[in-house]
């Protein structure tokens, strides 16, 4: 692949465990696009003083040892790490809005070691317990819990809406829609189908294709944009009051903010990577921000979680696996023992939707 940087395989010394951390034996780690383009950026990524990132943003491990000071978690207990480091100063749990952008950092992402490596020491406040019986399908969790802080600050930001009224039907179940069908896309849907809004999917495959059909059990309806265009289905009077955008394509995006209803929210999930190509000149972005005024939307912003959104998707992981269990566990594609780490590179993107090392 080109511009990513060969993987290696280093040895690492394990740092003595100060007495408010946690010793973790790793057993999987889930590989996404965040993680391709983390080792695309190669040294931009890399901690204070390091030559290397350890890759690795989404992992799941068992406590080896814990610290004299730390309290909520023993040897054996089941664990996964949350990824963003504060600038130290935050008061509170919320490190994932830390306005020090500059100070704060993300594991495997940039500027802290990820998580592809036998053990880690780790602080106990960056740490979330797991139910045992959650072991295969806890790599889950981390996307989950980005869809859990979106939702969460889609809630707060709705509270504003404090009237009814007798046209809108919309009041009591929000058309939502959900743009992208990577884990976070998948893992949104789920979510949001428990709060019972009326869903649609936008994806840009065939409806029969194997991973449009992880939706078969939901009851929503899914659009191929690969096949219909976002400006006839805005001319057709299709509308949302809830976007969860995950694609992070600022084409794209540009393309859905239109069919916002009004009171709408849109929640953007994915960092845009790339420049925007079409809209500068668009006659639709105007019309847009017309919109958005007359019609009294919100755009907001929401990147990956903290630990509270972490907590909640443990939580709500147990609800979707007591229904949905057989579509989690597809969205989990391959296996990779570490032996192998390899193959994780050599993937079509089009067929691994969350692919996983497993150490043993
Ligand atoms: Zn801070």
């Amino acid at each position: 692949m080109p511009g990513i940087s060969a993987p290696e395989i280093r040895d690492i010394p394990v740092p003595q465990l100060e007495e408010d951390e946690v010793l973790v034996r790793i057993t999987q780690v889930g590989f996404t696009r965040r993680d391709r383009l983390a080792m695309e950026m190669d040294e931009r990524s890399m901690p204070e003083g390091s030559d290397f990132l350890v890759t690795g943003h989404i992992a799941v491990g068992r406590v080896e040892e814990a610290g004299s000071m730390v309290n909520d978690f023993e040897q054996g207990d089941l664990v996964v790490p949350t990824i963003r480091r504060d600038c130290d100063h935050c008061i509170d749990s919320r490190v994932d809005m830390c306005v020090h952008l500059d100070l704060s950092t993300n594991c495997g992402i940039n500027g802290s070691h990820g998580f592809a490596r036998e053990l880690m020491i780790e602080k106990a406040r960056f740490l979330v317990k797991v139910p045992t019986e959650l072991e295969e399908l806890a790599t889950l969790i981390t996307p989950l819990s980005v869809a859990e802080k979106a939702h969460m600050e889609l809630i707060e930001t709705r509270q504003r809406y404090n009237f009814y009224c007798y046209h809108d039907e919309d009041k009591v179940t929000p058309k939502t829609l959900i743009t992208g069908m990577g884990p976070v896309g998948i893992l949104t849907t789920m979510l949001t189908s428990l709060y019972g809004y009326r869903l649609t999917v936008f994806g840009r495959r065939e409806a029969d294709d194997e991973r449009s059909r992880i939706f078969e059990p939901l009851n929503l309806e899914y659009i191929n944009t690969a096949r219909v265009s976002t400006e006839d289905l805005e001319e057709k009077g299709l509308r949302f009051r809830q976007i969860f955008e995950t694609t992070g394509d600022p084409d794209y995006i540009m393309n859905v903010l239109p069919l916002m209803d009004a009171n709408a929210v849109s929640v953007l999930m994915a960092m845009p990577e790339t420049e925007l190509k079409e809209h500068q000149t668009n006659p639709r972005t105007t019309r847009l921000l017309r919109n958005l005024v007359e019609k009294n939307q919100i755009i907001l912003g929401s990147l990956k979680s903290g630990k509270d959104a972490f907590e909640s998707a443990v939580e709500h992981l147990e609800e979707l696996a007591s229904i949905y269990e057989k579509q989690l566990k597809q969205i989990i594609t391959h296996r990779i023992p570490f032996d192998d780490f390899e193959e994780l590179f050599k993937l079509d993107s089009r067929e691994a939707i969350l692919p996983v090392l497993v150490f043993d």
